[in-house]
């Protein structure tokens, strides 16, 4: 017989869902292996993240939201160029943020990474510089370092592109769909001097913006463009993804040409296209996807940080709802989840037509909604938010159920699944 403590879950992926996830699991008795790829935990520095309403209530019921907030970027003002323009536009962000969501927080991923790695990294056996090789169905699992062995449950929380996902479903081609959108992000010096602020440049297919975190010396560029079509490269092809953002932004201004001139000399450099993952069902056995690994509705545009911590925490509390017994906790958490995971891909879509205008016509009207909703008290601009954007209306009501924790972390609650139990 398999009780909740003898069960064993190995986690692969240690960013925000997998040490989410952990920390639920541990916290409902369960006994939880992580496995990371990184050779050692995330440290400062990745790109600026949101958490919306929902992902900060369960960071609070996790005791770690004042370091969340100690760590918040404190981007608080935007400078908006739209091209061709002669005056910017100068917003108050944090009044946008308040209209968008009743409670937010923007934070560095890594350092959101780290506050969640910290919260239960005593009761969780990590493995870094390692990856899962092979899953069989009856829980052997094969590692490229570590000895193989056996666990009952296996969740994939490894991001987009996903390597449990790979294993257990399939090439990656057969969920993602291409929006029309490509990102890239670099690490560079601040070269425009930003405190506090987000400076972003908008044309007609394409917008590049830079800031700063109160707490980093140096700073984040983001580019978004669109392409109907998916370009042409490899994703090892660093040089050529470079070439394809300087086409994509020539000519837009000299602050953006600045910031492509650090590209040479950048310690970090992220290029994607902006793929939303569609999959009708992300379980299948003993095997389940957790964040961006089994629902990312589009990295940038969709708020995928808050579903990915919703995620975590609705599987935890399902499993334990079910004692354990994943026929029943995988199907309640695919239920629970679909209508939050609809809401956002649908919400993201949306936000990629505003945040990268297809016209003119687009690029005077973010322009003008970012100066309205800045210039109006609180209450009639979040109205308004509400009106135009999707993602605010879906955050502020997104219901979760609450999933408390067990009495006691060695509850002997059985394993009704009969899941084979520990070698
Ligand atoms: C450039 C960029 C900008 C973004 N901006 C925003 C934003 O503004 N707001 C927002 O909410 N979200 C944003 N996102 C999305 C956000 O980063 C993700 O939604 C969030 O990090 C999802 O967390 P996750 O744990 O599901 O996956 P990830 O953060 O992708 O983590 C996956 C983890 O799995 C590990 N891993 C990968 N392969 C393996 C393997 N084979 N074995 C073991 N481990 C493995 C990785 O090293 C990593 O630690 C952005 C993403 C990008 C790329």
């Amino acid at each position: 017989m398999t009780t909740r403590s003898t069960l064993r879950i190995l986690v692969s992926g240690a960013s925000i869902a997998g040490p989410v996830l952990a920390y639920w699991l541990t916290r409902h008795g369960f006994s939880v292996t992580v496995v990371e790829r990184a050779p050692t935990p995330r440290r400062t520095g990745g790109h600026a993240v949101d958490l919306f309403r929902p992902a900060m209530t369960i960071s609070e019921k996790m005791g770690v939201l004042p370091r969340i907030e100690e760590r918040a970027t404190g981007t608080s003002r935007m400078t908006l160029h739209q091209e061709s323009a002669r005056r910017p536009v100068r917003v108050d962000l944090s009044k946008i943020f308040r209209a968008a969501s009743d409670r937010h927080i923007e934070v560095m991923r890594d350092d959101l990474s780290e506050i969640y790695y910290d919260a239960a990294r005593d009761d969780v056996e990590y493995l870094f510089n390692d990856s899962i090789t092979a899953l069989s169905p009856d829980g052997e699992v094969r590692f490229e370092n570590a000895p193989p062995r056996r666990f009952d449950l296996v969740v994939g929380a490894d991001g987009l592109h996903s390597n449990v996902r790979r294993l257990v479903f399939g090439d990656e081609s057969r969920f993602s769909t291409f929006i029309g959108a490509y990102l890239g992000v670099l690490t560079l010096p601040n070269v425009s001097a930003l405190d506090n602020e987000l400076l972003i440049h908008v044309g007609v297919g394409r917008t590049a913006g830079m800031y700063g975190a109160r707490h980093l010396g140096d700073a984040r560029a983001l580019f978004l463009f669109r392409s109907e079509h998916a370009l042409d490269y490899h994703h090892h092809d660093v040089p050529r993804q470079k070439e394809l953002l300087r086409d994509a932004f020539d000519g837009l201004h000299p602050d953006v040409d600045d910031w492509l001139d650090e590209l040479d000399r950048t310690p970090a450099f992220y290029f994607d296209s902006i793929t939303q993952l569609r999959m009708d069902t992300w379980s299948q056995g003993r095997v389940t996807l957790v964040g961006d690994a089994g629902y990312c509705p589009g990295p940038a545009v969709g708020g995928s940080t808050s579903l990915a911590v919703v995620g975590a925490y609705v599987l935890a509390g399902e499993l334990a709802r079910a004692a354990g017994d994943h026929e029943h906790a995988f199907p309640a958490y695919e239920h629970a989840m679909a209508p939050h995971i609809r809401g956002t891909h649908a919400a993201a879509l949306s936000a990629t037509k505003t945040l990268i205008p297809t016209s003119r016509l687009g690029v005077r009207g973010l322009a003008q909604g970012a100066r309205l909703i800045s210039a109006l008290p609180a209450g009639p601009s979040r109205t308004l938010l509400r009106l135009t954007t999707k993602s605010a209306r879906l955050y502020n009501s997104m219901t979760i159920d609450d999933y408390p924790p067990s009495q006691g972390r060695d509850s002997s609650a059985t394993d009704p699944g009969g899941a084979p139990g520990p070698e």
